[in-house]
């Protein structure tokens, strides 16, 4: 059993009270408080990797088409056809992580 602050009052309660013993605030509302909380923890955690999978995608892209325009790769190569790939690869993955990130914003 741990000692906090109440919320409210500012006096010391037990974290497992149901009520402040001070000044009568319910303390399941603080804890509906703090789940909400952390989704909105949670939800700025997905944001973040969402934005890393985009930025892996955008270079996935940008790496695909600068190697295509490179001078010793030759059309035909494995490495043309690698560095295609590439650009295919994280362009649709971009398109895909936007198209998330899109869908990820309106759940507000
Ligand atoms: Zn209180």
């Amino acid at each position: 059993m741990a000692v906090i602050n109440c919320p409210s009052c500012k006096k010391k309660i037990s974290d497992k009270a149901i009520k402040c013993s001070h000044c009568g605030l319910s303390l399941q509302e603080i804890d509906s408080d703090k789940i909400a909380n952390l989704n909105n923890v949670s939800r700025i955690n997905q944001a973040q990797r969402l934005m890393t999978y985009s930025f892996i995608a955008m270079l996935l892209f940008c790496g695909g088409f600068l190697l295509m325009f490179w001078d010793n790769v030759e059309q035909g190569t494995w490495q043309h056809n690698l560095a295609l790939a590439s650009t295919v690869i994280g362009f649709i993955l971009y398109i895909i992580v936007r198209i998330q990130l899109l869908f990820f914003k309106r759940q507000k």
